[in-house]
Parts: structure tokens; sequence; C-alpha cells
């Protein structure tokens, strides 16, 4: 299996996306530490892991800590080694123009779906190159590449996150590091669960998305799989797209 004797640290695994790709991961092998502030979804995330005879551990993590990701990750490394982080945790804000976006809600969310990305690179970079290998996988979206009318910040975020992913993989390639990021379209999870109206979802319609169907976790898991696995061995700085043709 792709990920026998690794080690994968996904952040908001405790649901959507995050969950289906803890999964997957332990699924192909991999030890999974499970980090989200949701202690209850994370315990969940781990019992089903455990249910298919998979490996995982949850630990409680805020992403907006800084120090407490780095402890996190270092333990981790510590315990395990540490072969793929997903920065995966994300949140979005209600839906209302700039000009009413709070600078609490604002502030939360770069913290939360940017801040944390960095944090969580800046903590895993050293014991990746201690190795002398390691991939990471950053969570953007596919507003990074239109923007989305109504949520400024979260936008903002995932447009960052596209060029980040590619200055850190100029960085930390040579060291045998790999840093994707992953664009997914509407994907059908507790994110999206207020945007989606019969066929409109999030202001679209299901007939601009050539396969004719939303997006399921599972949809994002197996490409977070790929460009973590040595399938991408030659593949950093991309930005994948997952989207059922949304934006092709
Ligand atoms: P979700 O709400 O199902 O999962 C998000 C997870 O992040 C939850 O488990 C939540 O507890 C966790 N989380 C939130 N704040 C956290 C914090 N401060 N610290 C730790 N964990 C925290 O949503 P999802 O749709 O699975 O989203 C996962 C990622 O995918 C996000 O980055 C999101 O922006 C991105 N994304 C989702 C879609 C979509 O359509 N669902 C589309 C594009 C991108």
């Amino acid at each position: 299996m792709r990920f026998d004797g690794k080690t994968a640290f996904v952040t908001g695994a405790a649901s959507g996306i995050g969950r289906a790709t803890a999964r997957r991961l332990a699924d192909e092998g991999a030890m999974v530490v499970v980090a989200d502030i949701d202690e209850e979804g994370g315990e969940r995330t781990v019992s089903l892991i455990h249910d298919t005879g998979g490996m995982a551990a949850f630990r409680h993590l805020d992403v907006r800590d800084d120090q407490r990701i780095e402890a996190v990750i270092d333990e981790t490394a510590e315990e395990h080694g540490l072969d793929v982080l997903v920065n995966n945790a994300g949140i979005g804000h209600p839906e209302v123009p700039l000009e009413h976006v709070p600078n609490r809600w604002r502030d939360r969310v770069i913290e939360t779906n940017l801040l944390a990305v960095w944090n969580g690179c800046q903590a895993a970079i050293p014991h990746m190159k201690a190795r002398g290998s390691g991939a990471i996988v950053n969570v953007s979206s596919i507003v990074a590449f239109r923007g989305m009318a109504g949520q400024a910040a979260y936008s903002l975020t995932k447009a960052a996150i596209l060029n980040f992913t590619r200055t850190v993989a100029g960085e930390v390639g040579p060291d045998g590091i790999r840093v994707n990021a992953i664009c997914p379209g509407f994907i059908e999870t507790a994110l999206t669960a207020n945007l989606a109206q019969e066929d409109d979802i999030g202001g679209w319609s299901i007939d601009r998305i050539p396969l004719r169907r939303v997006g399921k976790p599972t949809d994002v898991a197996s490409c977070i799989t790929f460009l973590a696995s040595d399938d991408a061995a030659f593949v950093t700085g991309e930005a994948l797209v997952v989207d059922g043709g949304a934006t092709s």
C-alpha cells in the first residue's frame, strides 16, 4: 500500500473532506493523526478508521494557536515520524458584502484558513528536512481563481494559499519535500450545507458543472492522497482542481 509505514497529520479531520482524507490515508496504510478543534467528531473519525483495521489517533488542536500546532506536530514527528501534512481545516463566514464584514470574522477566517497553513508548514518542514522527504497538501478552493461574492475573507485566504504553496515548494524542493494545493469545487459537507438549495448551489446551477453533480468528500480525498503519495513524486508547487469541470 502507498502509505505503509508512513505517518500523516491531517487538520480539520473531524468532518467532511478532512475526515474522508484521514480515512483514505489510513486505508492505504498510514498511521493518521486526526487533528481538530471538534473532539467528538475527531474521535468519531478515529473510531471509523479503527473499525476498518487502520491506525489513527486524535489530537485536540485549534489551528489558530500557533504554539499548539508546533507542539502537536513536534510530538507527532518525535513519536512516529512525519511524512505527510494535510493543511485542511477551514471555515467560511456568513455571506455579506465586504463593507459589512466585521473585523473579527475577517481575522478568524484569516487565522484559521491562512495563518494555520503557514504555521503548519513552518512546524513540519524542519522534521521533513531532517528525514530528507515529505509531502504537504494545502487545501485551497476554486474561489482562489474566480473569487466569490459575499466571501471576501474566504476568497482572500484561498488565493493566498496558492502563491504560498508555490513559494514554499520552491524553497523546500531541494530537500526532497513536495508542497501542493488542492482546489475543490462545490463539495457536500457541513461547510456548504447552508449554501445548497435544490439545484442552486451557492448561486451556481448544477447545469454549469459538466459532470452534473456536486462533489463528495471522497472525490477530494482521493486527489489529496494522490498528491501526498509517491505517485506524484515529480509534482510540486501545483494546484489540482477537483470541481467536476465547473471552472474548466
Ligand atoms: P467541514 O466544515 O466539514 O470541515 C472543516 C473541519 O475543520 C471541521 O472538522 C472543523 O471542526 C475543523 N476546524 C474548523 N476550525 C478549526 C480550527 N480553528 N482548528 C481546528 N480545526 C478546525 O468543511 P469541509 O468542506 O470539509 O472543508 C475542508 C476544507 O476544504 C476547508 O479548508 C474548506 O475551505 C475547503 N473547501 C471546501 C469546499 C466545499 O465545497 N466543501 C470547497 C473548496 C474548499
